[in-house]
């Protein structure tokens, strides 16, 4: 009836120490359930007998694994003795749970733990999670007044300014890189009938997902992806195989009612905007815009500092749409524009979506963990549903190959994620605030407001802080909010037209005047350090 506290998982952690010093065998033992019910029982185990009961039919036997003069139902495997378990583990916390996670039952407490091979590997994964917490781009969007979100509007972010700063900064890198690989940008709308749901499959497929309204008798979807629409836009005006390959993309923005408890930050959301395209093209052009896909994907994440990506290939599932051929073809051309570029992929069969077969991307952060962003899926069937063609060089009437893809999937995710990966610290050509410039005393007020003026006619987002704060104290803040450029200016650096450099890792760059800064500034955006 007492709670556990911390206190109480140590002197546990202390006992398991001593059992596995004991080194007892794990000894397994299958009884009769109506006994195995009846022994659990007699020792006042009335959750085990519950559990017996609720899993095991009837006449069936259970797996019970005894341990010392300790006994418990298991499915198992178990190591062979206590002792195997080393000293590579901790008891990490308490947490309040339901019997078996209903709100009717009673309130139980269960204990986490971790387990590893050896104390040195826990050590490594303690580190980690110590790490992650640090870095939690909740914790840091707070701090640094990026975003927040609020119960009024669950799993929809509120953007403040700087953080709407990061938001644009990403956006119009990804718009310039789109235009350069020959797409056209289109923006379509937000709220469409139900009629084009039903008609593209998604009203039955992904009817509890999609937040509805309805006016005038009619009911509307809050679009939860963008493909239907993009093939109402195709389908305007007649087109013909000189007009494929057609790429038409949309930062658009996309509402899904994800269940409140799965709600996270940045990284799981409700509302969230896609870097998303759609390729209409021919099955012979399936190759070449793959492979020119994969090049813009490998483009835009070594830009932004991410060097491992991982790559899987997903193949025909049982249940799917398309002849084997066209799924032949599909496949190969995936396969081979992977292989032509020497990637290394990874294999899942039966993995694919009923209407094509996809490649997705992944990339691994600074703590080792793989973020699921890009993918390119070929589509068989959208189009043809909702009635796409094209007139082939022949003069016949063709339904075009369809592929969705997405290189930093949703927006609001990805900015999540190189929060994290960065711990706030993003580079020059990312950070919303850029530099800031001090004054030492109130002569130099002029000048500073001067320079600043100069960094923000070039474009440089440039902020003064001229309080009658001492100067070490106005540097240490501005480096908690990891502002890339700090720059001071005295009687000194107002004399020589320059400004004393100093970067937010502590480094001292000495003085420079405002054109040499500024030139530093431009190199360092235009070539993307990270
Ligand atoms: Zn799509």
């Amino acid at each position: 009836d007492e709670p556990f506290t911390p206190d109480d998982l140590k002197k546990i952690e202390q006992r398991m120490h001593e059992i596995v010093k004991r080194d007892l065998p794990l000894q397994r033992e299958v009884w009769e359930r109506n006994e195995a019910m009846r022994i659990f029982d007699e020792i006042g185990e009335k959750y085990k007998v519950e559990i017996i009961q609720d899993i095991i039919p009837e006449g069936e036997e259970v797996s019970v694994y005894r341990q010392g003069d300790w006994f418990d139902v298991c499915r198992g495997p178990h190591l062979p003795s206590t002792g195997k378990l080393g000293k590579g583990f901790k008891l990490m916390k308490v947490a309040g749970a339901y019997w078996r996670g209903d709100s009717s039952n009673q309130m139980l407490q269960r204990i986490y733990g971790t387990a590893w091979r050896d104390k040195k590997e826990l050590k490594a994964y303690l580190h980690r999670l110590e790490e992650a917490e640090k870095r939690d781009h909740r914790k840091i969007g707070k701090n640094l007044d990026l975003f927040h979100t609020q119960e009024e509007a669950p799993g929809m972010v509120f953007w403040h300014d700087k953080g709407w700063q990061i938001y644009l900064a990403v956006e119009h890198y990804i718009r310039d890189k789109l235009r350069g690989h020959g797409y056209q940008e289109v923006h379509t709308p937000q709220v469409i009938d139900r009629s084009l749901w039903e008609k593209s499959g998604h009203w039955d497929k992904f009817g509890d997902m999609i937040f509805t309204t309805h006016s005038e008798n009619r009911d509307y979807a809050i679009k939860p992806m963008n493909c239907p629409a993009h093939i109402q836009i195709y389908n305007h005006g007649l087109k013909s195989y000189r007009d494929l390959p057609l790429r038409l993309a949309e930062f658009g923005s996309c509402h899904r009612n994800e269940p409140s408890g799965t709600l996270h930050g940045l990284m799981r959301v409700r509302n969230f905007v896609q870097d998303d395209a759609h390729i209409f093209c021919t099955e012979e052009q399936i190759l070449s815009e793959v492979s020119a896909f994969t090049d813009l994907l490998f483009e835009v994440y070594r830009d932004f500092g991410f060097d491992e990506v991982l790559i899987k290939l997903s193949t025909r599932p049982e249940k799917r749409v398309g002849s084997d051929q066209t799924w032949d073809k599909a496949e190969k051309a995936l396969e081979e524009a992977l292989d032509q570029k020497g990637l290394e992929w990874e294999l899942q069969p039966g993995e694919g979506a009923f209407y094509g077969p996809k490649i997705e991307f992944s990339l691994r952060d600074c703590l080792s963990r793989v973020w699921q962003l890009g993918t390119i899926q070929l589509d068989f069937s959208m189009p043809q549903r909702l009635g796409a063609h094209y007139i082939a060089e022949d003069n016949s009437k063709r339904v075009p190959v369809m592929l969705h893809r997405a290189v930093l999937g949703s927006l609001e995710r990805f900015i999540g994620i190189l929060i994290e990966h960065y711990a706030g610290a993003l580079p020059l050509w990312l950070a919303p605030l850029q530099v800031v410039v001090m004054n030492i005393t109130d002569r130099q007020g002029e000048y500073v407001e001067n320079c600043v003026k100069r960094l923000r006619d070039k474009g440089f987002h440039a902020e003064s802080d001229l309080r009658n704060e001492k100067i070490g104290y106005k540097i240490r803040e501005h480096t908690l909010m990891r502002v890339p450029y700090l720059l001071v200016a005295g009687d000194r650096e107002m004399e020589q037209g320059s400004v004393a450099v100093r970067t937010r890792k502590g480094e001292d760059l000495g003085s420079q005047t405002l054109d040499e800064f500024m030139e530093r500034m431009h190199h360092e955006v235009t070539t993307r350090v990270n």
